[in-house]
């Protein structure tokens, strides 16, 4: 099976075999169709899987990148992958002319909320930073049509439940929901029951 196949354009095609990607993984096979349809996907997966690329490639595919809309949130549990979804993000969406921007404690919110003012498409951020930047309005998640939890089990564990109800509050009803687990336990079970409208279940 092929990324075409799947519908994955040519341009991200092209730019996944400069970094010698050329097959989907079955994460990526099983996961790609539904994201790109729009449906809510709830994802099994561990770290190493293909895990970050089964949901950005159809995210960035659907991006709209002539509009200045920060239009897919994503949500990890610590500062090191948030960033590492930041490179893959720049790395296939900059040929895209997709923004990126990362929103991470620990570093300059200044800048942050400097570069927030271009609307970067893709924003990609730790729990508290993104709850403080929204509850400063500094973050706007009316444009958002897309958000995803990014080892939600962790997220859950370190205490982000709060800072992610935040988040969901502030973005549109009908939004697309992407949670990736490792584990499904009852937060994230009862998180996708209260906020997933029939959710694709994926790797399970
Ligand atoms: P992840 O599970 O997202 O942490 O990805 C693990 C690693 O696999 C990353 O370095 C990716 O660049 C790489 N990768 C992702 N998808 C594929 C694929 N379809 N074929 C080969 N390598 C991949």
């Amino acid at each position: 099976e092929q990324f075409t196949q799947l519908g994955i354009g040519e341009a991200l095609t092209a730019a996944l075999l400069e970094y010698g990607i050329d097959k989907p993984s079955p994460i990526q096979a099983e996961a790609i169709p539904p994201i790109l349809e729009g449906r809510d996907v709830l994802a099994q997966s561990q770290t190493g899987t293909g895990k970050t690329l089964s949901y950005l490639l159809p995210l960035l595919q659907k991006i709209d990148a002539e509009k200045k809309e920060s239009q897919v949130l994503v949500i990890a549990p610590t500062q090191e992958l948030a960033m590492q979804i930041v490179r893959e993000g720049e790395k296939y969406g900059a040929p895209l002319g997709i923004g990126t921007i990362g929103l991470i404690g620990g570093a300059s919110a200044a800048r942050q909320i400097e570069k927030l003012r271009q609307r970067p498409h893709l924003v990609v951020g730790t729990p508290g930073r993104l709850r403080e930047l929204l509850s400063t309005r500094k973050l706007k998640l009316h444009e958002v049509r897309t958000i995803v939890l990014d080892e939600a089990d962790q997220i859950f564990q370190m205490g982000g439940a709060d800072d992610v109800r935040g988040l969901l509050k502030g973005a549109l009803r009908d939004r697309q929901l992407i949670f990736l687990s490792a584990t499904l336990g009852q937060d994230v079970r009862g998180l996708a029951d209260r906020e997933m409208r029939d959710p694709v279940d994926v790797g399970i």
